[in-house]
């Protein structure tokens, strides 16, 4: 069976068929030469300028390739367990605190045992954000034409790591130019487990029941933002749910000079992490490139995402950041 998370699914090889043919398009992610320097503030409402830090796309792909290296991150494997404490291990080296959230889920016969890994940066900021990725892999490839394909695992460079890789570039950052507001970082286990959507977002469900207080004000959840012709639309789920948010991070891409990476309109309805927190009053959206040929195949591989493209969203991502003075 296949369970996807766009309930366009069925559909989605023929509209992308559709849309490659009829409009030609190649995205392509492009950098820009801004580092640091000044955030309009008219765009952000930031009230006055904020420094951005440099977001160092090459390592963020390093982070990406380490986590590849380890093979397929499926729970329930030693793989799986070793991303865990790398994961770990990197957060705590660059903010000072990293910490598990285990749970489990019951199997036949068995337990697989699953863990969020979480990270807070300036905890007692009554100000925070969530930023938010999954890092477990898919066990199956459902995508493959080839039933003995479907049956592997995936490597999950895009789905899975290249959220993961953005967010510890990030928290590599902040010591060294601390943000105006206190950021948790949550890597999800289980988002991807399957078969079905009662055995998926199984971290993002847990987290929900058992969030610290108090909310986030906002939160990005990031997932497959590798891709190396990364393109990447408003999510209707998130639109409905925090469109505040996505004004906040369509913004910062236009201020990062991201906007011909993100394009400022709804395109696919995606059932991702983002759901349960939205459904307990968290406002997080969905950053997704859902245009991504390789999904749920083995060829999801990292020569498929690029430097550039993680560093388009981190960028973006650091930009909301740094420029949240506050309000909207
Ligand atoms: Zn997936």
């Amino acid at each position: 069976m296949r369970q996807g998370r766009g309930s366009r699914l069925l559909t989605r090889r023929a509209f992308l068929g559709a849309t490659l043919g009829a409009a030609g398009v190649g995205l392509v992610a492009v950098v820009s030469p801004l580092v640091r320097g000044a955030v309009d503030p008219g765009n952000l409402g930031g009230g006055g300028t904020a420094n951005v830090p440099v977001f160092d796309a090459q390592r963020s792909y390093n982070y990406l390739l380490d986590q590849v290296r380890l093979g397929p991150r499926e729970p329930g494997t030693p793989a799986h367990v070793a991303c865990r404490d790398y994961l770990r291990e990197r957060l705590h080296e660059s903010i000072g605190d990293a910490s598990l959230q285990p749970f489990e889920l019951p199997m036949e016969g068995r337990v697989i045992p699953m863990w969020n890994v979480l990270a807070s940066y300036h905890s007692a900021n009554p100000r925070q954000v969530l930023l938010c990725a999954h890092w477990d892999t898919r066990p199956t490839a459902d995508e493959e034409e080839d039933p003995a394909n479907v049956a592997r695992p995936i490597q999950g460079a895009n789905d899975g790591a290249s959220g993961v890789a953005v967010l510890l570039e990030i928290a590599g950052l902040l010591r060294a130019y601390p943000p105006p507001v206190g950021v948790r970082f949550v890597l999800f286990d289980g988002e991807d487990y399957g078969p079905g959507s009662d055995r998926m977002y199984l971290g993002a469900k847990f987290y929900a029941r058992n969030k610290p207080a108090p909310d986030p004000e906002w939160g990005v959840l990031l997932d497959m933002v590798g891709d190396r012709d990364l393109g990447i639309w408003r999510e209707r789920n998130s639109e409905q749910g925090a469109p505040q948010v996505n004004d906040r991070i369509w913004s910062a891409a236009r201020a990062a000079g991201h906007g011909d990476v993100f394009h400022d309109s709804v395109r696919w309805s995606i059932t991702d992490d983002h759901i349960p927190l939205l459904a307990a009053g968290v406002p997080v959206v969905d950053v997704i490139d859902f245009d991504y040929p390789y999904w749920h195949t083995l060829e999801d591989t990292a020569d498929k995402c690029s430097p550039q493209s993680l560093a388009a969203v981190g960028e973006t991502v650091l930009h909301a950041l740094y420029a949240d003075g506050g309000g909207g």
